[in-house]
């Protein structure tokens, strides 16, 4: 018997088809995706130039090698450099969140010769083994000794427990602006900014996991936009190829040296095809503004649920998030809502228990989100009665 592991908990529905911010099952019943595969498909499915840049380069060369020169490459790097906001800057690219973060780990290691991480309660930084160190939580980590040692986990919020953790040999700081697997929780800006000092006074690398919120997601292209910081590394995945595994991490050309010919290296990470397609999805979000639309549709959706949450009192206990990425926190066990939700044509995640969480596409019409917040507003007065 071949089995697949047991790892996922499915969702009631297996879309085989996807256009804009909608799947369909293989019966043709319609979605509306507010989850985008987990933050990943940024531009919507089947995106017309996506759909082609896709056909276009994997008819000219799908792969080669990281051993040969790749134009497509430093393409994506002008492109993503020209949103960091660094000077000078380095761009290493591979295939997913976790190892963009493991990236910036060995990198700060690397650069600063210390040897201990501090990351942040209810973070998620990946399911490697020392990404999953920096996920300090037992439910991720329970079951897989040996867990490196040389991170430490500190109270989200707390800054003077931040500073009291540090010790010279502390290396680097993992934080992401807006923790998501946490339920949808943005920092405040004087902490974010509280922490980026401390960092800078000690010479610890502040190193920010822009995985699930940045690339316009939360209404800028990066979510550590919003406070004016300076990532010391920024690593970031899901949204970057729409749908094609690819992650990358940046950093100051400062903090790059030292990485010479055989110091890092990944195979896939930056083939020909992924790099074309993320620097055209990049493109794609650029010339829409979707950081601006994120942050405008996000807002006044976030307005409307808090409406509903007023006229429907004992049912929602909180609405969080940046442009759009939101965390709607019922009052109660929210798995017969997500479930009915689906029923009703509406997909999105339930993290928690309590958490819905809404990662649509960024171009996703206004329209559509008004439509979950009238069905969602019917499903909370319903359950009340
Ligand atoms: N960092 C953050 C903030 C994430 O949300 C995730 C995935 O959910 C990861 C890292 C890990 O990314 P991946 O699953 O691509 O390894």
């Amino acid at each position: 018997k071949m089995e697949l592991f047991d790892v996922y908990s499915l969702y009631p529905v297996e879309p085989v088809r996807g256009s804009g911010s909608y799947v369909y099952d293989a019966a043709g019943t319609e979605y509306l995706d507010l989850y985008g595969g987990h933050a990943v498909i940024s531009i919507g499915h089947a995106h017309p130039h996506y759909v082609q840049m896709i056909s276009e380069q994997a008819a000219r060369l799908g792969f080669y090698s990281n051993s040969v020169e790749n134009s497509l490459q430093h393409t994506l790097a002008e492109r993503l450099g020209a949103l960091s906001g660094y000077d000078d800057y380095r761009l290493f690219l591979c295939n997913s969140g976790a190892e963009a973060n493991e990236n910036a780990l060995k990198l700060a290691s690397f650069h600063t010769g210390r040897t201990k991480v501090l990351a942040f309660s209810k973070a998620f930084h990946g399911r490697t083994y020392a990404t999953m160190a920096a996920t300090g939580q037992e439910r991720f980590q329970d079951g897989f000794a040996p867990i490196p040692d040389g991170f430490k986990t500190v109270p989200w919020g707390d800054r003077s427990e931040f500073e009291a953790a540090i010790t010279p040999k502390t290396a680097a700081v993992l934080v992401e602006i807006v923790q998501g697997e946490g339920g949808i929780r943005p920092m405040h800006a004087e902490y974010a900014k509280g922490i980026e000092a401390l960092c800078r006074k000690k010479g610890i690398l502040f190193l920010v996991d822009e995985v699930q919120g940045g690339l316009f997601r939360t209404g800028k292209p990066w979510a550590f936009q919003h406070f004016d910081l300076k990532p010391d590394a920024i690593s970031c995945a899901k949204a970057l190829a729409n749908g094609l595994p690819m992650g990358a991490m940046m950093t100051t050309d400062e903090v790059s040296k030292g990485f010479v010919a055989g110091s890092h290296a990944t195979t896939f990470g930056g083939g020909a095809l992924t790099s074309a397609v993320a620097a055209k999805v990049v493109q794609i979000m650029k010339r829409d503004h979707l950081d601006e639309r994120a942050a405008s549709l996000g807002g006044e959706f976030m307005e409307s649920i808090r409406r509903i949450s007023e006229s429907h009192p004992g049912t929602i206990k909180e609405v969080r998030g940046l442009g759009l990425m939101i965390g709607i926190e019922l009052a109660f066990p929210a798995k017969a809502v997500w479930e009915e939700l689906i029923r009703r044509g509406f997909i999105c995640n339930l993290s928690h228990e309590v958490v819905l969480r809404l990662l649509p596409a960024l171009n996703i019409p206004e329209e559509d989100l008004r439509a979950f917040a009238d069905t969602l507003e019917d499903i909370l007065a319903n359950i009340k009665k």
